[in-house]
């Protein structure tokens, strides 16, 4: 079997704040198309690994490379390299004082992806892929939180980006919503999007991740398939988080 492409490589990656070192040695790589999600207690590292794969943190050491663009480098065009990568948080980031369409088209407009007619017509085609075709000139304090997610997800659609980041998306939705979003994300996968997941939700790992890595105190502790590592686990410490969370 030929060799899947590599879309992250990450390195010995190092990141302290101050004296605290948070992320302590952390490799491994991502394919083209691959799901990861990244599971882990809270404090284990997990936000500052994401956030370090598209330099919202400066690392401390080690490399990142992704689409063969070393980010750690200082020389790079990180906005460049973002452009590619989305990013959704536990807390939508939407820009309340605009509607969902302008919400969708202010970066690819100001980042001159696109003209203005360009960048609705695909803000119209990736509201209608998350549902909310009927939303675009809604804002977002009249939105659900499950629906303010689909929008935030749309928006990072609109960049065309090739990866995409999440950091617990569900965690700040009320239980009726979660399924909503989870299968937003599914759709994704299932189009070959490449992702790295942060979340608590055991079963979309098992269901939707190629790979799980669990994470404890800035160390990748075990890593493998669903079944491999919510299944079967081997290390003491992914069977003392399963067995809290589960
Ligand atoms: P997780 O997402 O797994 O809960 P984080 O990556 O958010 O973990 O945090 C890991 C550790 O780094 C925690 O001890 C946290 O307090 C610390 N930390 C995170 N961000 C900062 C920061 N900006 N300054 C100082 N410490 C931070
Ligand atoms: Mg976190």
């Amino acid at each position: 079997m030929a060799d899947k492409e590599i879309k992250i490589s990450v390195k010995n990656l190092k990141k302290c704040y101050g004296d605290l070192e948070v992320l302590k040695d952390i490799s491994t790589d991502v394919t083209k198309g691959e799901v990861v999600c990244v599971i882990g207690p809270s404090g284990s590292g997990k936000s500052t690994f994401l956030r370090c794969l598209n330099r919202l943190e400066t690392v401390t050491a080690g490399s990142i490379v992704v689409d063969g663009n070393n980010i750690t480098d200082k020389h790079i065009n990180i906005n460049k390299v973002r452009e590619n990568i989305g990013m959704v948080f536990q807390h939508f980031n939407l820009f309340n004082n605009l509607n969902i369409l302008d919400n969708l088209t202010l970066a690819p407009v100001q980042l001159k992806k696109c003209s203005k007619a360009e960048a609705e017509e695909r803000a119209k085609k990736m509201l209608a892929k998350v549902g909310l075709e009927d939303k675009a000139s809604s804002f977002p304090s009249q939105l659900s939180g499950g629906q303010k997610q689909r929008v935030a997800i749309a928006r990072a659609l609109c960049m065309e980006p090739d990866i995409m980041l999440f950091d617990e998306p569900t965690s700040a939705l009320d239980p009726e919503m979660v399924g909503e979003v989870l299968q937003v994300m599914k759709d994704l996968a299932a189009d070959g999007m490449t992702m790295v997941i942060v979340t608590h939700e055991m079963g979309f790992a098992r269901e939707v991740a190629d790979r799980v890595i669990f994470m404890d105190g800035g160390y990748i502790i075990e890593e493998g398939t669903p079944s491999e590592v919510l299944l079967n686990p081997k290390e003491a410490r992914t069977i003392d988080f399963l067995n809290k969370v589960l």
